[in-house]
């Protein structure tokens, strides 16, 4: 009898996992092979001492995208992962006086926005009823592969271009909607989830923040990597193999087709590698440079990447009396995004979010206690930084900036404390530059310009999670997901 053909992914982060559930039920045998004792990737969780935190993501958006992955399976996600839909979904503090509440309600978003610049009241549903059309335009460039050039100007792209505007930044786009620039920041801030300031990112970014008042910002119990737990089980349960702490050293080729893998417990014969490891870090050390002619070391190097983050993960004595996310915006913004992303130097007036996660979910600390997330976007790594030097200095000074804010005598309520700084992202958790948001997402490093979901230098390689098309961010690697999956099925399996 003829063997199986044989999918390998090199990693078990959402993309990984999204792919091996997507391919289970197509009759190829699948291996998910993981370096860390753990899956999940960067969505999944520290736990130490009863408290328990997210690694990464915290917001959870667009539950539709991954809606579609367990119905691949006969499943509902609702039914797999309990979760809370929160409202308000964040507040926005402007470090300089105010906040807003964001919320999906008209009215009292509307009024909040009134307390700043009564002109801008009516902005809000104006800027929801035009993204509402744009997000249904633009959903065909997220759900299909860009494979070369004419990707970039078929018919559905060209209908798009009146109204995704490709040379407009997000917050001259914002402009038509709002004239007060601490509005603006409110609907474009998320264009760090994006590791991009708004006045660099690309106006088409708006759906960002129109997905989180329209489809709503949720909670699932125990966090974000709660779901790729459950993805993890639900693979399992329908035949994917995942194997920890087993890294890939080395893809192995026949001329320029891959042929399967070597790990640090052996040789995998393979009939397609996904991978799903940070592309520019596993491009640059599982394939060989001569084999890369697009994404060669060099060209790597003179792309431009996202933004890095500093974290802090806290125990802390009792329960502040703020909402679950908060946003805090630096008094200087401009100059705190130049900072991160043109000096490359830690900002003195840095913009951050914290994550007060028990007042929703009390299951991630031990009674009376609670945990504060803290993530400060700082400049991926950079000579101008000197983690080893700069540590324990940022962390004072971030402690000092937060109890300014409102979490009073922090300092002395700290019981548990976990730091990660982008030297950790790039040398414990593998990521290129700890970028932890893979390569920006500028026009000329997306779509058919990003690396491409079926790998363009080696034949039998293909690649899913943030660093290929559509980009980064969990429902949009879902997505990846489906085109990665679409483009095995075509040239692997029913090949
Ligand atoms: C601090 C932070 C906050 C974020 N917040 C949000 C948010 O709120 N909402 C949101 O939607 N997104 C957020 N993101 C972005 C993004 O959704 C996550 O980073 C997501 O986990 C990326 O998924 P991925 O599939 O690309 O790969 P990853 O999560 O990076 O997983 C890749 C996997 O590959 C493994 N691997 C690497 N090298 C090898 C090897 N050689 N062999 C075997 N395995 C290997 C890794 O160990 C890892 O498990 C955040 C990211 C970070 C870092």
């Amino acid at each position: 009898m003829a063997k199986n053909k044989h999918i390998y992914i090199i990693g078990a982060g959402p993309g990984g996992l999204a792919t091996g559930i997507l391919l289970s039920k197509s009759g190829v045998d699948i291996t998910i092979l993981e370096r860390s004792n753990t899956v999940g990737g960067r969505t999944s969780s520290i736990s130490e001492n009863g408290f328990k935190f997210d690694l990464g993501p915290t917001f959870f958006l667009y539950p539709q995208a991954l809606e579609k992955i367990f119905q691949s399976v006969g499943l509902n996600l609702m039914d797999e992962i309990e979760m809370e839909r929160l409202d308000p979904q964040y507040r926005i503090i402007f470090k300089s006086g105010g906040h807003i509440d964001a919320t999906n309600d008209i009215k009292l978003m509307s009024d909040q926005i009134k307390n700043f610049a009564p002109e801008d009241a009516n902005g809000f549903s104006k800027f929801m009823d035009e993204n509402r059309e744009k997000l249904v335009k633009m959903e065909p460039c997220l759900t299909n592969p860009f494979l070369n050039i004419f990707s970039l100007i078929s018919p559905r792209l060209l209908k798009l271009l009146p109204m995704v505007k490709p040379n407009q930044s997000l917050d001259t786009y914002l402009k038509r909607f709002f004239k007060d620039p601490r509005i603006r920041l409110a609907f474009s801030f998320q264009s760090k989830y994006l590791g991009m300031s708004p006045f660099v990112c690309p106006s088409l970014f708006s759906i960002l923040s129109f997905i989180e008042y329209e489809y709503g910002i949720y909670h699932p119990t125990g966090g974000c990597n709660e779901i790729t737990k459950v993805m993890a089980r639900i693979a399992k349960e329908n035949g994917v193999e995942i194997k920890l702490n087993e890294p890939v050293e080395e893809i192995l080729f026949d001329k320029n087709k891959a042929t399967g893998v070597r790990t640090n417990k052996g040789n995998y014969r393979a009939d397609a590698i996904v991978m799903n490891a940070d592309f520019a870090r596993a491009a640059k050390t599982l394939i060989p440079n001569r084999k890369r002619k697009r994404w060669t070391d060099q060209k790597i190097s003179n792309k431009n990447f996202s933004c890095s983050t500093f974290m802090l993960y806290l125990g802390i004595e009792g329960l502040y009396d703020v909402p679950h996310h908060n946003i805090y915006i630096s008094e200087d913004y401009q100059s705190n995004l130049e900072d991160i992303e043109r000096r490359h130097v830690l900002s003195k007036l840095p913009s951050f979010y914290v994550q007060n996660a028990c007042v929703t979910d009390p299951s991630l600390a031990p009674k009376g206690n609670s945990t504060l997330y803290v993530l400060v976007p700082v400049s991926h790594e950079h000579e101008n930084i000197d983690w080893t030097a700069n540590t324990s200095s940022y962390r004072n000074l971030i402690i000092q900036e937060l109890e300014k804010v409102g979490f009073t005598n922090l300092k002395n309520r700290i019981i548990y404390e976990k730091i990660i700084t982008p030297a950790n992202w790039s040398n414990q958790y593998n990521i290129h530059l700890g970028a932890t948001f893979n390569l920006s997402h500028n026009l000329k490093q997306m779509l058919y310009l990003r690396p491409r979901n079926r790998f363009e230098d080696c034949e039998g390689i293909y690649l899913v999670g943030g660093g290929t098309h559509p980009g980064s961010g969990l429902p949009v690697i879902f997505e990846s997901a489906g085109i990665t999956s679409k483009l095995i099925a075509e040239d692997i399996i029913l090949n």
